[in-house]
This record gives C-alpha cells, structure tokens and sequence, in this order.
C-alpha cells in the first residue's frame, strides 16, 4: 500500500472514461483519446485541459501498470468496504463539502485491518460529496457556457491577457455550494446512506438507480439555503482570466474546461467556450501563420526596379523589387508573420499592386505619350491578337 496516500481522492477509472473491469485494452484506448485531446500543443493557453492531461497521465501511468493497478484496486476496495453501495472517488468537478463522512469509514476500516492508521485525518477533508463512484451516472454534469470577446487585429497576432466579466449560474456564495442555510449543513441521505443510489431487484436483474429521497444527491439539506433555496447554485457574476493564444483566428472557440455551470448533485461542472472576433487591421490581413499586406507601386516602379519600404506588425523592412517585376507578384519575407507558441512561424506575404493615376498631366503626360509612340511597335497581347485574327479570317 505504499501508493495509497496519493491515490486517495483519485478516480483512475473515472479519469480515464472507463468502467473498473476495463481491459488493458480499453484503458489504453481512452488513455490515447484523451491525452490527444487535452495535450498541451492542441490546447495552448488552456489551463483546464492541462491539467485534464496531467490527471489522464497520471491514472493511465497506474492502470496501465497491471501490479500498480491490483494495488490501487485493493486501495479502493479498502476505503470503500465500511459502506455498503460502495462510495465515490470525487471527479474533478465536486464543489460540495460535507456528505459522508469518510473520516469515520477510514477509522473503522483501519481498526480492522490495522496499520493504516494516521490517514483518517486527511479523509475528511478530501471526500466531497459525490457519491456515485465507478458507476459515474449520478447527477447531471454542468452546462456548457458560451461567451464572445472581441480582440484587436495585433492581440490576436500577439496573444493577450483579458479580464472576462460573465454572469452565469455558479456555485452559490452563500452556502457554498451544499444548499444548506449557513450554519447548517446537509445530512447523510439514510435511505442510500449518502452513495445516490439505490438497487432495485428485477427477476434476476438488480438495478442501481438514483435515489427518490435525495434526488440522487447523496445528501438532503433540511435547511434550505435562502439564496440559492437549496440547490447550491445561483447566479454570480464573476471575472475570469483568459489568456488567448497567439494566432488565435477570428471565430475560433477557446475552451476553459471547467468554467461552465456547475453540474447537480455533485456532478462534473460543464465547460466554458470563448469565441474570440477579431477587428480587421487598416493594412494587415492573415491567412493562417502568414501576415499579407498589399503594397500599391508605379507602374514605372515594377519596369526599373525600386526598394519600397513595407512596414511589418511592429517595424519595417527594406525590399528590393528587381527590374521587370509583374505586377500581382508576391514578394515573402521570411518570419515576420504570426509566431504561435509551439515555435512555427509565419511569414510576411507582400503584394505589389499597379495604381493607375486617374489622371497625368504637364510633364508626366508628354513623357508617358512618348513612351507609348516608342512601344508602339510591340505587341502586349500577341495571344489574344492571333486568336482574333483567326477569327477574323
Ligand atoms: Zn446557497
Ligand atoms: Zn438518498
């Protein structure tokens, strides 16, 4: 038992998605789902799917370990034995407090079996009121919540830091969350002794539903909260921090995970998604890692070659149009564009554009007309000319 102080308050098997009988098989299978969704390069900036990561390694390093696993097995079997029904690991989303209390299942079991005696103490504390355990139904997981922020061109380039105002249904400030009136606190259900559920005999069958005098919460509160009326949420307003990412695109949704609505009875909380709009640049456009901009030029510039000064996101750089450039062409300058965090760089797309004075005069207009009487003689088009004198034929 020398992991079991770690594993205390862990569900490997929740963490993971998969039931306690799971073959080796499965386990790795969710484990690879899982950690390719919440790695950190696909998530940047996300708090919540790191340490969604983190939680999936660290079960999947014990049940992928098929000694590590007996031991956390026999961990669970231990802690769970002095209730019957079995009792809950709490997921990352419990808020409650109170509800059963474990400290005393700890104490009983430890005085049976001995030498484990000194846990007890952390139990009451790490044990919230979730009860369902490895059957993973009980209650209702939080709704997901969307919300907008409109960002500048160069922060969504960049990266920013924004405070987030958001009124939303949230663990209630009163009571905490428990539903309880303060100064009160919510009881042990006694008809499923706190677990949520409650077996029904059919036939052969047993069933496990959720238990009609508590509703499945494990808990039954006697004194309502006055704020929330005793379901433990209300509506808050609340500031968050959201780091978006450099790059970030217009219309692209950042995912906070556990910052939606609070789930009930005692639940996973839902997720929050940040759908970022950006303000289109005076100058600036993007397609994907590459900055574009369009650069109007004489024709003049193009036939004798120039260096134009094109300005980047924060400076300039010097570029040499070579004699005879077409116009439309695209010059790139290599890393000016978006530096994402994961290192790939864009570039600076540049377009030279022909502007067309709509109107030449004195000295322009002469030299101009010259220049067309020299060039007479030269065909621009000569595609275009065969095909209607063939036409024409
Ligand atoms: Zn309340
Ligand atoms: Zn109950």
């Amino acid at each position: 038992m020398t992991n079991a102080r770690e594993w205390i308050g862990k569900d490997f098997y929740r963490e993971l998605g998969v039931s306690s009988d799971a073959s080796p098989d499965e386990v790795k299978k969710a484990y690879r789902k899982l950690a390719r969704e919440n790695h950190p390069d696909a998530n940047p900036g996300n708090a919540g799917a790191e340490q969604k990561f983190k939680a999936v390694s660290e079960a999947y390093g014990v049940l992928s370990d098929q000694e590590k696993r007996k031991e956390y097995d026999e961990t669970r079997r231990l802690f769970g034995s002095g209730r019957p029904g079995g009792f809950g690991f709490p997921g990352g989303g419990g808020t409650g407090t109170g509800g059963v209390d474990f400290g005393d299942i700890f104490n009983q079991t430890s005085t049976a079996s001995g030498g484990l005696g000194g846990l007890g103490d952390m139990l009451g504390n790490l044990f919230g009121r979730r009860g369902g355990g490895t059957t993973a139904t009980r209650g209702q997981r939080g709704a997901d919540v969307e919300t907008d922020v409109r960002i500048d061109f160069t922060e969504a380039v960049k990266g920013a830091t924004l405070p987030l105002r958001l009124s939303s249904p949230g663990a209630c400030g009163t009571c905490g969350g428990n539903g309880a009136k303060p100064g009160t606190s919510p009881r042990t259900c006694p008809n499923c002794a706190g677990s949520g559920l409650v077996s029904r005999s059919q036939g052969a069958f047993a069933f496990s539903e959720p238990c009609r005098d508590c509703r499945g919460r494990g808990t039954i509160v006697d004194d309502p909260c006055p704020e929330c009326g005793g379901e433990g949420i209300s509506n808050r307003t609340r500031t968050l921090t959201v780091r978006i990412p450099a790059g970030v695109d217009d219309n692209q949704r950042i995912r906070l995970a556990g910052q939606g609505e609070p789930g009930r009875g005692g639940a996973a909380t839902g997720d929050l998604y940040v759908r970022v709009h950006v303000n289109p640049h005076p100058v600036f456009g993007r397609s994907g890692n590459d900055l574009t901009i369009t650069v109007p030029v004489e024709f003049s510039e193009l036939v004798l070659g120039t260096t134009l000064t094109v300005p980047t996101l924060d400076a300039k750089v010097s570029l040499k149009v070579a004699p005879g450039t077409a116009s439309g062409r695209v010059l790139r300058v290599r890393g000016k564009g978006i530096t994402k965090r994961d290192g790939t760089q864009g570039d600076l797309l540049v377009t030279l554009q022909v502007v067309i004075p709509a109107k030449v005069d004195g000295k322009a207009k002469a030299a101009l007309e010259k220049y067309a009487e020299s060039v007479a003689k030269h065909d621009p088009r000569p595609e275009i000319t065969a095909l209607l004198r063939d036409r024409g034929a």
